[in-house]
């Protein structure tokens, strides 16, 4: 069954968020009190609104209870987006993503029940610099505070031919590969028989340090 999203503040953050649910197909709301910020959604977003989300009528109006999923995309005004947080959870949105401006706002947002917190900034900072320390990490997303995913790049390594039952990761690195991305750019999912090649990209889960572990002893430089 299909999804309902509102997303509140239509920034760079609320209005990326936008647009990619809407190229999914995904029915969304969007919502902001800047004019003319919302007539840019006018023509993307299912419905687009004009509106203060601290108005605990204007989102009862809205049946903002009714969304499946609700994106409070507010950054600078701190405080809008702890009392938009408050009122939506206790109108009993089920799934509510915020948006963070710095880890006290994160750590507030979280008390109110918000179910994923998000800063984009600091989150993306530290992709970057996992990316720039690495030898052929082209992706890696924190699981947790200890585990990880990371997409590695098997260039010049010495995995490339073998199957992964003879290169026995788990044991051999502690990481699990989830998927295979080909040269081609097929996505295939592995068994035990699966032979990795030259150019593949596997992806990888594992505690963090194991992660960078494998990235840095199975491939060379980028
Ligand atoms: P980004 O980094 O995503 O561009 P930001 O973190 O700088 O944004 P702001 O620009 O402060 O965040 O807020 C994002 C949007 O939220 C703005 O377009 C703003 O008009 C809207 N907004 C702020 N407060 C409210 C509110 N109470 N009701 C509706 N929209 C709001």
């Amino acid at each position: 069954m299909k999804k309902s999203f509102a997303v509140i503040g239509l920034g760079r953050f609320g209005g990326a968020v936008v647009r990619e649910l809407a190229v999914s197909g995904q029915e969304v709301l969007a919502m902001d009190s800047n004019e003319d910020l919302v007539n840019q959604f006018m023509n993307i977003a299912s419905h687009a609104i004009v509106g203060n989300a601290q108005d605990e009528t204007t989102l009862k109006q809205l049946g903002i209870r009714n969304f499946d999923i609700v994106v409070i995309a507010i950054g600078q005004d701190i405080q809008a987006s702890i009392l938009v947080t408050l009122m939506v959870k206790e109108m009993g949105v089920k799934y509510v993503l915020a948006k963070a401006q710095n880890d006290y706002h994160a750590r507030v947002l979280e008390k109110l029940g918000a179910n994923l917190v998000v800063h984009p900034e600091s989150d993306m900072g530290i992709r970057a610099a996992h990316q720039l320390i690495s030898n052929n990490l082209i992706e890696f997303l924190e699981l947790s505070d200890k585990y990880s995913l990371g997409e590695v790049k098997l260039i010049n390594s010495r995995l490339s031919g073998h199957t992964l039952a003879e290169l026995d990761l788990p044991n051999q690195y502690k990481v699990n590969v989830t998927a295979i991305r080909r040269a081609n750019g097929e996505v295939e999912f592995p068994n035990a028989d699966t032979v990795v090649r030259e150019k593949d990209s596997v992806l990888v889960v594992g505690r963090t340090v194991d992660v960078e572990y494998f990235d840095k002893h199975t491939t060379s430089k980028k």
